[in-house]
């Protein structure tokens, strides 16, 4: 614990923010983080006190948004009970956008990785909302 407080103070001093504490483990920030800050360019789509929608920078429909809290949450798993208001504007801002988008009324499709098995790449909790044609069968075996 004394070497974790050390290693944080060190990294604070030398003002790395690229690691956050949180709930007492160490997370390493992702690429989201910075796009949330725009520090670096995103075609971002919607944002608010909560969460950040962004296009995806490799579209696998024709409408593919990233839809992400502000809050560094890296996987479903680290969910807690304060994060709820921001998973269900997560929702809220998906169906704003589909509907800004046109696609609402023909359908879309909302997709979040965890981990390994899920097929996660970036660890920063983060909803696909996919749609513009139709999608075919959730799953391929
Ligand atoms: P996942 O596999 O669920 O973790 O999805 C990660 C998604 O993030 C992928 O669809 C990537 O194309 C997307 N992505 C990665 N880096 C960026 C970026 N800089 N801007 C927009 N989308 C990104």
């Amino acid at each position: 614990m004394l070497l974790m407080c050390l290693i944080f103070s060190i990294l604070a001093a030398v003002g790395n923010n690229d690691v956050i504490k949180m709930e007492n483990q160490m997370v390493d920030e992702t690429i989201f983080s910075k796009i949330i800050r725009k520090e670096i360019p995103a075609d971002v789509v919607y944002q608010d006190e909560l969460v950040t929608a962004f296009k995806d920078i490799n579209p696998r429909a024709p409408i593919h948004i990233l839809i992400i809290p502000n809050k560094l949450i890296p996987t479903l798993n680290d969910l807690v009970d304060e994060d709820e208001r921001a998973m269900g504007r997560m929702f809220t801002v998906a169906k704003k956008i589909a509907q800004d988008a046109g696609i609402a009324e023909d359908g879309y499709r909302l997709i979040v990785n965890c981990n390994v098995h899920g097929g996660q790449e970036v660890y920063h909790i983060h909803m696909h909302l996919v749609g513009g044609k139709p999608l075919g069968p959730m799953l391929v075996n």
